[in-house]
């Protein structure tokens, strides 16, 4: 597996967007995964065509290190993880504490499948956007579990395998701010224009950060972090 080969877990929305610029910025040969699980809303299947065109546009070097793409059906993991993002159910603050967007162990379900495609393709890292700071205490995002899941894969696998997650300790505006770093104004404008967050699904109302429903979750931290970002 080559140590300079990567393959980034990739939804198009803001953070694996995100990732995806800092994969391409570091790695000389990049290709991207994405999973069908089932989720009320195809946007982001729309979206994700869009984006990887626009990455290519951002930047020469960009447009010749991506390969290629896949979306893997996972509809039956979807299915029996019945949550407010794959069932017609509100999204609101459960007794355990966990938000109903929580689709149980997903992460480490992508990262099995990512794994796979990996070790078939020769690369070496996997990216995600998987974050500590600003998200809802999903368990699976945490770097230690992330840590277990990459200690499991390269036993596993019998290959050096190595998780990478660059937005693990970051804020949302952090977020923004690596962006621009990585890109400039054409990723910031990208990420605005092209990369998809809303758990509703909407894309007719555009604010300066994007599109969005602007009231669900998702909307909130993506908005909270753009005004941070941009007051700083
Ligand atoms: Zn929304």
């Amino acid at each position: 597996m080559e140590r300079a080969a990567a393959l980034v877990l990739f939804s198009a929305g803001q953070d694996s967007s995100t990732c995806l610029a800092w994969a391409l910025s570091r790695y000389e040969r990049v290709e991207t995964v994405g999973f069908a699980y089932g989720q009320r809303h195809a946007v982001e299947l729309d979206q994700r065509p869009r984006v990887l065109a626009a990455l290519r546009g951002v930047d020469p070097k960009w447009a010749l290190r991506l390969g290629a793409d896949q979306v893997i059906d996972i509809s039956t993991f979807g299915a029996l993880a019945d949550s407010a993002l794959t069932a017609d159910r509100a999204i609101e603050m459960q007794a355990n504490g966990l938000p109903s967007t929580f689709v149980p162990g997903r992460n480490l379900v992508f990262l099995a499948y990512a794994a796979a495609l990996a070790y078939r393709r020769g690369l070496g890292v996997l990216v995600g956007g998987m974050c500590e700071t600003d998200y809802s205490g999903y368990p699976d995002c945490r770097r230690e579990t992330l840590d277990a899941m990459e200690r499991a894969l390269q036993l596993g696998l019998d290959a050096p395998l190595v998780v990478e997650t660059p937005l693990m300790r970051l804020t949302k505006a952090e977020t923004w701010g690596l962006a621009q770093a990585l890109g400039g104004d054409p990723l910031v404008d990208l990420i605005v224009e092209s990369t998809h967050t809303c758990y509703e699904g909407d894309r007719t109302h555009r604010h300066a950060w994007g599109y969005g429903c602007g009231a669900c979750p998702a909307c909130d931290l993506r908005r909270l972090g753009w005004e941070q970002w941009r007051a700083a």
